[in-house]
């Protein structure tokens, strides 16, 4: 299969934050890929904006330099890295000063598609919108790129909204999550709402409960002093895992366009109950194999900020009535494993009789480290010996299944950034969607805080505290285990 490339018009984008490490990492090394697939149409520019005092040369060769390091096979290719060089510029500009931004403006085309990435603190967000519009460089298409976090709690998103919209209309901003980017996630609505095979099964009916995971190995080392601020809570469950459930719990929409489907999204949101605390299980991380613990990672003894959850929530809304959705996020888990799971009931009665066993079907979304989706189904165990029924799964790792024609595929940055260049917003987050889940969380962080809650200390390279099992165990589940 030759992979389908969509062309875009052609743009200008504008990366504040252009040194970054996010912009080495994630952004560039994306926008490169999507260069070497000729998806970045000839006049196309990209300008990585900082305080720094770079020349165009300079950041050339820092971006070589990051192409090298994260941009995979095609970026050894040191012809490719210059060709998609040609294309990048570099200004300095301070979003809290008024160097810069003329320049800024004179590289600029008045007649292509123009997007500026805010890839720098949110302390900065509102400075940059107001430069970008007391520069005059935004025109009424003219898109913006907000990275996470979006606010530290409600109060704080509602205001970053208020300010955004000061300069911004709605269908200019884009707030990333950078998981409704991953084909996976995407191929969760394909299941779901391309199959009649699922969707008359997607419901409290059918479905015993429903499981979302997203366990790192890695620590908090080396951002210690923002994860702090943040935790588990705020960090993932607030944004990823909410984004997942939302995928998982809502309606049909009536098309897969923007607004239709954020719609949706916001209503599961608003359906969720409030978590009661015996429904939450936090925990901390301790010393292991060398590794510090999450106290000496943050350089404090003291800590009460989780670095992991376990909890139980409930949708209350006539779909979901009485199936619980267990979320679990952690860090230096034993696992790097994301993954959602849908179990379903037990069948009414088994003609088989005890002694064949009986067992549930399961549809698992794999998310991390490989994307793929697997249905474990019920058969008969082959040979003599009578009935016995055993599961296996039907397997559908893309990787396996799809070979080469993954090739062209692109990962959740390049996918997102098109979308920013072509102007559809169905994978990015709205405002009052970002607002709905910080209305959901706030209340469970600010309980912790008023009980004066200190985490579960757990084993580092391990399946998170003991009472995350046990609350499973309190319900009769069990956790699905990390894949090694
Ligand atoms: P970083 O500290 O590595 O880079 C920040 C960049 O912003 C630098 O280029 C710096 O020069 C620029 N900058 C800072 N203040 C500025 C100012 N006043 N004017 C102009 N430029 C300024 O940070 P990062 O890790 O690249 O993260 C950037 C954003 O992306 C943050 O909001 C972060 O929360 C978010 N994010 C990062 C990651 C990641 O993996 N790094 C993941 C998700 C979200």
């Amino acid at each position: 299969m030759v992979s389908r490339i969509i062309p875009v018009e052609t743009f200008d984008l504008v990366v504040f934050g252009g040194t970054g490490d996010l912009a080495k990492r994630k952004i560039l090394p994306a926008l490169f890929k999507r260069f070497c697939f000729g998806q970045v149409p000839d006049g196309s520019k990209v300008v990585g904006a900082a305080r720094g005092k770079l020349s165009t040369l300079d950041y050339r060769s820092l971006v070589a330099q990051a192409l090298r390091e994260y941009g995979g096979e095609m970026a050894q290719d040191s012809e490719k890295v210059s060709a998609f060089c040609e294309h990048v510029d570099y200004v300095a500009v301070d979003a809290r000063g008024e160097g810069g931004w003329t320049e800024l403006a004179d590289m600029l085309s008045p007649d292509v598609v123009r997007a500026f990435y805010f890839s720098v603190g949110p302390g900065v967000y509102s400075d940059l919108a107001q430069g970008l519009q007391r520069h005059g460089l935004v025109a009424d298409d003219t898109r913006i790129v907000v990275e996470k976090p979006f606010g530290h709690d409600l109060e704080t998103a509602q205001a970053l909204n208020r300010e955004l919209a000061q300069f911004f209309n709605e269908s200019q901003i884009y707030r990333i999550d950078h998981y409704l980017g991953k084909e996976t996630v995407q191929n969760l609505m394909a299941v779901r709402f391309g199959n009649m095979l699922f969707e008359p099964l997607w419901n409290a009916q059918y479905i015993d409960h429903i499981q979302i995971t997203v366990a790192e190995t890695v620590g908090v080392a080396g951002r210690g002093g923002y994860y702090e601020k943040s935790g588990a809570m705020r960090d993932m469950v607030q944004n990823h895992l909410m984004q997942l459930l939302c995928l998982i719990a809502m309606e049909p929409p009536a098309q897969f366009e923007p607004d239709a489907v954020r719609d949706e999204k916001l209503k599961v949101i608003r359906a969720l109950d409030s978590v009661q605390p015996h429904h939450i299980v936090r925990g901390q991380y301790t010393a292991a194999d060398g590794e510090m613990s999450y106290r000496e990672d943050v350089d404090n003894p003291r800590s009460k900020t989780e670095s992991f959850v376990a909890l139980k929530c409930l949708v209350n809304n006539w779909r979901w009535a009485g199936t619980p959705f267990y979320l679990r996020t952690g860090k230096r888990l034993s696992a790097r494993d994301s993954e959602i799971t849908v179990v379903f009931k037990d069948t009414p009665h088994s003609i088989f009789g005890p002694e064949a066993g009986q067992h549930r079907n399961e549809l698992s979304i794999q998310l991390q480290p490989n994307e793929g989706i697997t249905l474990n189904v019920t058969i008969k165990e082959p040979g003599p010996g009578g009935m016995r029924l055993i599961n296996v799964p039907l397997d559908m790792s893309f990787a396996e299944a799809l070979g080469p024609k993954l090739e062209g595929t692109s990962d959740a940055y390049e996918r997102l950034i098109m979308d920013v260049i072509r102007g559809n917003q169905t994978l990015f987050m709205r405002d009052d969607e970002v607002e709905a889940a910080w209305a959901w969380t706030d209340p469970i962080i600010q309980g912790w805080e008023a009980r004066g809650d200190v985490p579960k200390p757990y084993d580092a390279f391990g399946n998170g505290p003991d009472d995350a099992d046990v609350m499973m165990r309190r319900d009769g589940r069990e956790w699905r285990g990390l894949d090694k």
